[in-house]
């Protein structure tokens, strides 16, 4: 049985400090993976996701870096070569909302969504790339959402980005397929985090029937099929879209 992870793997996940990013952060570092927990304003949220890990018995660091901002982003992956060599893998989490219907919609709100969703996983998808195609090996999953697949309404700046980040992740698949690099997605549905909490009376009533399992999906379920994707165990499969979504989609 091939192991999920080669031994030292060090993963790098955007967005650690709570949410999908812990539950991803939690996943990689049960299967041995040290772990670096990123982290824009929420210092004290990936300082309880690393000390999770380490009263698991795992490895990990926390590291502040707005991903949206390219000096921020680079100064970040420095940091990460300079303490731990590089990294194997990258899960591309961040991410933020600003709902609104278009029409009202202003362009600050569109360009934040656009700029820490899409030009975020950009900026880390490049830096890893730079990092794993020295070594000619590694994985990257990036976190979109069924947003981006079937659009959503009053969500026209994150669906975008969403969609956005897909089309980015079979790109880069094949840019980077002979340099031993994979590049795959997750597309949750309706997942219960903070994010969805300010909306989640108005997610349900719209959408909670559309659903087949008639419920929202936990963070943890959208960990397993990320870890899976960044593993050993998926080593014939890059481009894909895995969707985590309750059978919304299927
Ligand atoms: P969340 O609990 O709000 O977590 C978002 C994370 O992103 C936080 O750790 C936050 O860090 C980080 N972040 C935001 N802007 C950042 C920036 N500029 N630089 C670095 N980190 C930044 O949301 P979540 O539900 O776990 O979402 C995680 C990912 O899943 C997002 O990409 C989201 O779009 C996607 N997703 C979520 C759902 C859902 O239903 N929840 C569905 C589909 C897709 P700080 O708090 O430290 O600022």
């Amino acid at each position: 049985m091939i192991p999920m992870f080669d031994e030292g793997t060090v993963a790098l996940v955007t967005g650690a400090s709570g949410g999908i990013g812990r539950a991803c952060a939690l996943e990689l570092a049960s299967h041995g993976v040290t772990v670096i927990v990123n982290y824009c304003h929420n210092r004290d949220g990936a300082a309880e996701t690393l000390n999770r890990i380490l009263s698991a018995g795992g490895r990990g660091a926390i590291i502040q870096a707005d991903i949206a901002s390219e000096e921020d982003t680079e100064r970040m992956f420095r940091k990460i070569q300079a303490a731990f060599g590089g990294i194997r893998v990258l899960i591309n989490n961040a991410g933020i909302i600003k709902d609104g219907y278009a029409m009202m919609m202003p362009d600050d709100a569109f360009r934040q969504v656009i700029d820490t969703n899409l030009t975020g996983t950009f900026h880390c998808a490049r830096e890893a790339l730079r990092m794993m195609a020295a070594a000619e090996k590694g994985s990257i999953v990036n976190i979109a959402s069924t947003t981006g697949i079937t659009g959503s309404v009053g969500q026209v700046n994150y669906s975008a980005s969403k969609g956005g980040i897909i089309a980015l992740t079979k790109t880069l698949a094949r840019e980077y397929a002979n340099r031993g690099i994979r590049v795959n997605a997750v597309a949750p549905g309706y997942i219960e985090t903070d994010m969805i909490q300010a909306n989640r009376g108005i997610y349900e009533k719209q959408y909670m029937h559309m659903i087949p399992f008639r419920r929202f999906g936990q963070p943890e379920e959208v960990a397993t099929a990320a870890t899976f994707l960044a593993s050993n165990h998926a080593s014939y499969i890059t481009g894909a879209v895995l969707t985590a979504d309750g059978g919304m989609t299927a």
